[in-house]
């Protein structure tokens, strides 16, 4: 099927990035939430989009009117969705929330819609059977400021039809994403497959005190060519979300490094202000 109409269900930090990607590259979308105070900040989420826009992509203004003009607001669901070809479902990453939402989407929903989550963390297979619809229904995992960092990540469980895991790969080519198709289900998809083992390579490196940060990132990026290692990358993810994932893992293993890597990031990090490049610093000053 060739998607004309969207649905984004859910507009807070990616729900209205991907809600205005979408209107930008030409569709009709409609937005819904819980609530107007809901759509009110989403609304204001979307005019601190355009100049981004406008400076990043070199979008004019009448570029990023007319895009915001394709966009229409709704709090009733069924409303939302009564033309929908594609919903993207990007609400709370909490089980419960999303159980609830995709049995009243799949009540709501003409037959015709299929059905796709954002989740980060949680497998589709964890909702298909709530959708009422199966085969219908996949992941379409975009990144955080979705227009630069274009990555789609489009991840079938083992009841998708195929034909509608083809049908999501063109329609992310079609609003300017690189398309990158998981032909199983793969918790934290390709990216952070491969990222966060790294992540943590790097930072159990760092408190058996094997090496610096400077020579842990410089063997990395000499060795492979890549322009970041792994601490910079740490920098750019923000050492808050590096010490939630380094505490989880520690009371999730009891392994004593991990504890102390989660240590090292509160106490010569987080306490101290350096939280990555978005305060300007962190394990580098920027
Ligand atoms: P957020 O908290 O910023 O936004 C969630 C929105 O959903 C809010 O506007 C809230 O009002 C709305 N909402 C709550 N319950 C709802 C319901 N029942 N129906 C409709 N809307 C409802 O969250 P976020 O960061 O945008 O994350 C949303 C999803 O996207 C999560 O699954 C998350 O894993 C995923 N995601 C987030 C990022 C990121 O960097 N933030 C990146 C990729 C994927």
């Amino acid at each position: 099927m060739h998607y004309t109409h969207i649905t984004v269900a859910g507009s807070g930090v990616l729900g209205s990035q991907i809600a205005f990607q979408i209107a930008f590259k030409g569709f009709k979308v409609s937005v819904y939430d819980i609530s107007d105070e809901a759509l009110a900040r989403a609304q204001d989420r979307i005019e601190a989009l355009k100049p981004r826009y406008q400076e990043d992509l070199g979008a004019t203004e009448k570029d990023v009117a007319e895009a915001y003009q394709r966009m229409s607001f709704y709090t009733d669901l069924a409303e939302a969705v009564a033309e929908a070809d594609l919903v993207i479902e990007a609400i709370p990453e909490v089980v419960q929330l999303k159980t609830d939402f995709y049995k009243e989407l799949g009540e709501a929903a003409p037959a015709k819609t299929n059905f796709a989550t954002n989740s980060s963390t949680l497998l589709p297979s964890q909702f298909a059977e709530a959708t009422g619809r199966p085969k219908q229904f996949l992941a379409l995992h975009f990144a955080n400021e979705i227009w630069k960092n274009n990555t789609a990540e489009i991840m079938k469980h083992p009841g998708t039809d195929p034909k509608v895991f083809e049908d999501v790969i063109a329609f992310a080519k079609a609003i300017g994403m690189v398309a990158l198709p998981l032909h199983k289900e793969q918790p934290g998809y390709i990216l952070n497959s491969l990222l966060v083992p790294l992540l943590e390579a790097a930072q159990l490196l760092l408190v058996k005190e094997v090496a610096d940060v400077e020579t842990i990132d410089k063997t990395w990026m000499v060795a492979t060519g890549a322009p970041l290692g792994p601490f910079a990358i740490l920098d750019v993810v923000g050492i808050n979300t590096a010490y939630h994932i380094g505490q989880a893992k520690a009371s999730a293993t009891g392994n004593p490094e991990f504890v102390k890597i989660a240590q090292l990031l509160k106490s010569d990090y987080i306490d101290q202000g350096k939280l990555g490049r978005a305060t300007g610093e962190g394990f580098y000053k920027y």
